[in-house]
């Protein structure tokens, strides 16, 4: 219940230990427990959200956590977090056992999920079977650019689509996201005076990291003002939903940022909604596209050729689009069309 803490039984746990809101600056210990989870999510780091051994203590932070995401009222943070949660249970869902995973697709009233031997070739396998309308209503969110979760790629018969055990965690994750955020959006109880503090400092500590986060928001209503190009607004528009992205989508949209002038931490934050996401990973591969490692190449992003090849285009009938040869000469080009236009 710990690691799950948004299931009634948690809550049941919660209201045993008749934990009083209102009491909680007396609870110091639940207090910094649920900030360590928020400042965690701040830098994405799952190091640094450290679960507390004493049960009580760590059940009780998550409510704690959300009331102080609701308090902040930052819709970037509420996101953030939710996401953040979701995926360290994401985590621990895929080393459980089934009756864990099913309990929780069974809060999410998920159909049914039954478990089957399935042959590939003459390979024998245990898979899952799930109602498609639960598979769509989750893989039609953020992973629907992923050609992997596409259904035509998936077993379908009498409308239970075919599925691994780790896809089904990855679903319930966007349950789980799902859930939180609303949670948090939505009509929390009052916050405490004796907890504003906490708020204060979250509040505080995220304004320093969002810089990093609202650059690219910044950049959206360029891209939204037709200012980049419509491929690598694309590529932007996914990352943001967490959506996979292959190799080459990702090195077209670092190097493309990059050349904008945008900084380093700034796209290793844009890539922290990405499932397999790793820190230091990812700014090693975007210091190393920027020219700071290695061979101190600056990279550039591939011309419109390589990209159409790759399907990484998508705007060819776009005015501008027809007239150049690399992405990078989108808004240099745009703007004399667009006065001859007016
Ligand atoms: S023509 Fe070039 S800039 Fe335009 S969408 Fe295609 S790849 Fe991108």
């Amino acid at each position: 219940m710990a690691k799950y803490p948004f299931l009634p039984r948690a809550k049941q746990i919660m209201s045993e230990l008749d934990v009083n809101l209102a009491d909680l600056g007396a609870l110091k210990e639940i207090v910094e427990r649920a900030k360590q989870r928020l400042t965690a999510s701040l830098i994405f780091e799952f190091r640094a959200d450290k679960p507390n051994k004493k049960i009580d203590v760590e059940i009780t932070s998550f409510p704690v956590a959300t009331l102080i995401v609701g308090g902040v009222n930052d819709d970037t943070l509420t996101k953030r977090y939710a996401l953040f949660e979701a995926k360290k249970m994401y985590n621990y869902l895929t080393t459980e056992k089934d009756k864990v995973v099913l309990e929780i697709a069974q809060f999410f009233k998920w159909k049914r999920v039954t478990k089957f031997e399935a042959t590939h070739g003459e390979l024998t396998v245990l898979n899952y079977k799930m109602h498609f309308v639960d598979y769509l209503n989750n893989a039609a969110s953020s992973l629907v650019y992923d050609s992997r979760w596409k259904l035509v790629n998936h077993p379908l018969h009498e409308g239970q689509v075919e599925v691994t055990l780790r896809e089904v965690c990855r679903l319930l994750q966007e349950e789980i996201r799902k859930y939180l955020e609303n949670r948090a959006a939505g009509k929390l109880p009052q916050i405490p005076p004796i907890i504003q503090d906490t708020v204060d400092e979250i509040k505080a500590e995220y304004h320093k990291i969002k810089p990093h986060v609202t650059e690219f928001d910044k950049m959206r209503v360029f891209a939204e003002e037709s200012e980049y190009p419509p491929c690598i607004q694309h590529l932007y528009d996914r990352v943001v939903k967490g959506q996979h992205l292959s190799h080459l989508e990702r090195f077209a949209l670092v190097t493309y940022l990059l050349h904008q002038g945008i900084s380093i931490d700034a796209i290793v934050t844009l890539f922290a909604g990405l499932s397999d996401f790793r820190q230091a990973q990812t700014r090693y591969q975007v210091e190393h596209l920027a020219g700071q490692r290695g061979s101190k190449t600056v990279y550039r992003p591939p011309n419109c050729a390589t990209l159409r090849t790759h399907g990484v285009c998508i705007k060819l009938e776009d005015p501008t689009c027809r007239t150049i040869k690399s992405p990078l000469t989108y808004h240099l080009r745009k703007k004399p069309l667009d006065k001859k236009g007016q």
